[in-house]
């Protein structure tokens, strides 16, 4: 045979979508994240199967993700990681994605889109707990819910975190984000600001940190048979999903 092909086995990702559910339970939904085009797994017949195996939500990086999962047959909620530009909204709304926010700009502007349209956009605030990146910082987000719950045409449907560590064999920063993530829920609460899901695992906290799973959990590589890392408490058998063959 002349030159190599790549095979992708979707019993291995029924397979290791069993584990994340056997984990989980039924009381934690699935978003399965197939980012970068399912990590190189090919997204749409990747996100279908997953969707017909019962995968509640998926999430990508943006807008042109989103709509290739669409146009690829994909029905159920997108959420869309990275958030948006105010250019997509158009999108946002034809395709009905749901955006993660942190800016209180592009909050604005999604306001304004949804009332021109007479819509209403869901969202997902995106939470800074220690990752130092994307978000808003904990200690801000106060104001930010306040923002938040003044604009019309905006309907609040989750909050979500990220683990910076959750994959080290050291599980402290991840505890201390936890709890800061539930401080966070509890100034919402104060203020009257409600959340179908709040989330935070990705598979490190999966694997390794169950009291993450609140109501939704975001599994990515270890949907692609990929452990986390070789630093996990708990051991799983998963398999890899793709194989080389020369
Ligand atoms: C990529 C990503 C994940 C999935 O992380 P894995 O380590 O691949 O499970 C979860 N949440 C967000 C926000 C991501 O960007």
């Amino acid at each position: 045979m002349i030159g190599s092909t790549i095979e992708i086995d979707l019993a291995c990702l029924r397979h290791n979508f069993s584990k994340v559910r056997e984990l989980v339970g039924q009381s934690a939904a699935v978003l399965a994240v197939v980012k970068s085009d399912a990590y190189g797994h090919g997204m749409v017949p990747v996100a279908r199967e997953l969707e017909y195996q019962g995968v509640e939500y998926f999430g990508v990086s943006n807008c042109r993700e989103a709509v290739t999962l669409r146009q690829g047959g994909v029905r159920s909620p997108i959420l869309l990681l990275l958030g948006v530009e105010e250019d997509e909204l158009d999108y946002v709304i034809q395709y009905s994605l749901t955006p993660v926010i942190f800016r209180s700009d592009v909050a604005k502007a999604i306001s304004a889109s949804a009332v021109a349209a007479a819509t209403k956009i869901p969202v997902h605030l995106k939470i800074d707990t220690g990752m130092g990146r994307l978000g808003v910082p904990y200690v801000e987000a106060e104001s930010f819910f306040e923002l938040i719950s003044s604009l019309e045409g905006i309907r609040v449907e989750g909050i979500l975190s990220h683990f910076a560590a959750a994959d080290e064999h050291d599980k402290s920063f991840s505890k201390q984000q936890l709890q800061r993530f539930h401080q966070v829920l509890t100034l919402a609460d104060n203020i009257g600001l409600t959340f179908r899901y709040a989330h935070i695992a990705n598979s490190a906290g999966v694997i390794d940190l169950p009291d993450s799973y609140l109501q939704l959990v975001r599994p990515g590589l270890m949907l692609y048979g990929g452990p986390p890392s070789q630093e996990l408490h708990h051991p799983i058998n998963l398999e890899p999903v793709m194989t080389l063959k020369t």
